[in-house]
């Protein structure tokens, strides 16, 4: 193949040092600026370069520093994607100014309105359900809302990652929404009372924590759990028959859905470059690889799921407005802080 099919692939820090490392403007190539922590990605990559001849020059950092650094850089921003997890990042790069608007049929008719911005400047590409797991053996009546986490049944008995982290801020943004902020204060305080242990570690180490006996209920992303089933990981994998989970909240508003997606860079030199490539992503070869990739939920309904994640069975899924959601990101942040959560 020709050289064309090469992927560049830098760390924001190598990516500072180099300076501005990329052409702003080259035909056949595309910068992407990506805060993704997935391996399996390459393979989306590889697959849009080989669909399309157009080279990827790639930018990983987290998500916070790649919106500044995109501020930063301005008008002079080789950005023409960025890419992350979770709305409320996504709506923060677009209250920053770093995304625009983009005109595509084929994304209004691919993505389900609920799952792209009003204004087309950011679009969702999978989703997660933030469920509940528990330990088959010694709990007998689950949680089956999110509600319930903070009924003192369930005292000793809960783990969660910290109110530091973006996935705990936002189902925290999306219990306000769905029951305003009075509840929502007295559930962070429900909730922290029934800690297990102080938060700490990613979401496998929340499964991992029911398999160690550390946790009787965790909350966790489904694709953990899902990867989990479909390889070996660590600490998990071995004894995830114990392991029984609840997609929260049925009867009511449904599961909480955490969102991947991206945008058009504000100053994309490469913009039709830019919206090939996340017409591709809505593609059923792409929207395909995100789930037996890495064992999310397609944002095209028509696509098929992979195995693992098809295991988890059907579920509601929680239809409100994540841009609404994300907009009580700060106060849901003030809640965690007053109710202690660490
Ligand atoms: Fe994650």
């Amino acid at each position: 193949m020709s050289l064309n099919t090469k992927t560049t692939t830098l760390t924001l820090a190598a990516a500072t040092l180099l300076g501005s490392s990329f052409a702003t403007f080259a035909e056949g190539e595309l910068n992407l600026y990506s805060s993704r922590h997935y391996d399996t990605d390459e393979r989306l990559y590889s697959d849009f370069t080989e669909a399309t001849g157009i080279t990827i020059n790639r930018i990983e950092g987290k998500a916070d520093e790649l919106i500044a650094r995109m501020e930063a850089e301005g008008a002079n921003s080789p950005a023409d994607i960025l890419l992350t997890v979770d709305t409320s990042r996504l709506e923060r790069a677009k209250d920053a100014g770093v995304l625009q608007s983009i005109e595509s049929a084929v994304l209004e008719e691919r993505i389900p309105a609920n799952l792209q911005d009003s204004d087309n400047q950011w679009f969702g590409f999978s989703q997660r359900a933030r469920i509940i797991f528990y330990d088959k053996a010694s709990v007998d009546n689950p949680p089956m809302d999110y509600v319930s986490l903070a009924d003192p049944a369930y005292k000793g008995m809960v783990c969660h990652r910290s109110s530091s982290n973006v996935y705990t801020q936002t189902l925290t943004a999306a219990v306000v929404e769905n029951h305003g902020a009075d509840a929502a204060k007295g559930w962070a305080e429900g909730f922290v009372a029934n800690f297990a242990r102080d938060p700490e570690g990613g979401d496998t180490d929340q499964l991992r924590g029911i398999i160690s006996g550390e946790c009787k209920i965790a909350v966790a992303n489904s694709y953990y759990f899902a990867r989990g089933l479909r390889k070996d990981v660590k600490g998990l994998s071995a004894e995830i028959d114990k392991i029984g989970w609840v997609f929260p909240a049925q009867e009511a508003e449904g599961a909480h859905m955490n969102l991947s997606g991206g945008g058009v860079a504000a100053h994309a030199p490469n913009k039709d470059n830019a919206i090939k490539f996340l017409e591709y992503l809505a593609s059923d070869q792409a929207q395909q690889y995100f789930s037996a990739g890495n064992d999310e939920f397609p944002a095209v309904p028509s696509v098929a799921l992979s195995e693992s994640v098809a295991k988890l069975g059907e579920f509601k899924a929680d239809a409100v407005d994540l841009s609404a959601v994300a907009k009580n990101v700060p106060e849901a942040q003030k809640i965690l802080n007053e109710a202690g959560w660490k």
